[in-house]
């Protein structure tokens, strides 16, 4: 049993203009103790919505999401069942999730009292525990939110969700407001965590270098869909899908080589009227007739990869003309 499953979810929004928007077009992926899932795609692709989904935020219009074996419903998280709280969601911008004006102890003392998980006489050390996990020192819980740097109040943030003893972490963007350096840090803490407590983490990030570089599997989506999956060194070395093919292939290294600024020309369509067929179609650069009025399934492929393209025979991948190998390595 996975920690997490999505499966086949489809999630639609009221368009501005009226009629629908289908943000997530049937996905599937699942995360397990102790592992850390990539998901990645261009801004407008339907992570976010598929990570709302995931833990309850949203409704999906179909399929279904299942946390230690139980039904995730959409609930409001006052009616959050008991179970559900081990399973947590970590937002982009942790400044406004956290209150401006309460020491940061304080606040981490709330979350322990309404979960009623420690005694009130242990809450102090636990809340000491917690600051101490994610790598601040203790003195940390008398600080308010504005007196840390971004990747502090992101590690503030992280603290607050382990405060429910959670076996699975969302993280919507975590990295995305801060420099470099904090990146590469709080990376390499979210891979401590992972293994020190068996925590599950679905990691959802623009950032493929970081994704490279921490995560043990990948989903990579596109206009609403999963194009691609695998543990992730295969999937960096030989991307099956195109797609993959030309993301990996447009991030920059360090040292200024290897960016291909071509590898992804156009932008992503209108989800509201996407191609027919492949919906990567318009921008792929292997199309043929098929593509254009087919819509190619996700197939399983060897290694427990998986890849919706026709260019995959069943059970046999086959690599791409422009196999490469990618990825940079950041400082711990
Ligand atoms: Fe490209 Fe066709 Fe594969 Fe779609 S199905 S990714 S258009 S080759």
């Amino acid at each position: 049993m996975s920690a997490l499953e999505v499966r086949d979810v489809v999630v639609d929004y009221e368009a501005r203009g009226g009629g629908r928007v289908r943000a997530v077009a049937g996905a599937c992926l699942t995360v397990e103790p102790g592992q850390i899932v990539g998901l990645v795609g261009e801004s407008g692709c339907g992570k976010s919505s598929l990570a709302r989904a995931a833990v309850g935020l949203v409704a999906p219009t179909a399929g279904s999401v299942f946390f230690e074996g139980a039904p995730v419903s959409p609930l409001t998280r006052r009616a959050r069942p008991r179970e559900l709280i081990r399973l947590q969601l970590v937002f982009q911008n942790p400044y406004s999730s956290l209150n401006p004006r309460r020491k940061v102890g304080s606040q981490l003392g709330d979350a322990l009292d309404a979960l009623d998980l420690v005694p009130r006489r242990g809450r102090s050390a636990r809340v000491r525990e917690l600051i101490e996990l994610v790598g601040l020192p203790a003195t940390a819980a008398d600080g308010y939110p504005h007196e840390f740097s971004g990747g502090q109040r992101q590690r503030i943030a992280i603290a607050r969700s382990l405060a429910a003893n959670p076996s699975v972490i969302v993280l919507d963007e975590p990295l995305a407001s801060l420099d470099a350096s904090a990146q590469a840090q709080l990376a390499n803490l979210l891979v401590d965590l992972s293994r020190d407590l068996d925590l599950g983490l679905l990691l959802i990030s623009h950032d493929l270098a970081i994704v490279r570089h921490i995560a043990d599997a990948v989903s990579v989506m596109y206009l609403g869909l999963m194009v691609e999956t695998g543990p992730t060194l295969p999937l960096w070395q030989v991307p099956l899908h195109p797609y993959s093919e030309a993301l990996i292939g447009s991030v920059p290294h360090p040292d200024g080589t290897g960016f291909l600024p071509e590898a992804l020309p156009g932008e992503v369509p209108d989800p509201a009227n996407p191609p027919s067929g492949c919906r990567f179609h318009p921008r792929c650069p292997y199309v043929f007739d098929r593509c254009r009025t087919d819509d190619p399934p996700l197939v399983p492929l060897q290694d427990g990869r998986t890849a919706a393209c026709w260019l995959q025979p069943q059970g046999a991948p086959v690599a791409l003309p422009g196999d490469r190998v990618k990825g940079v390595n950041l400082p711990r």
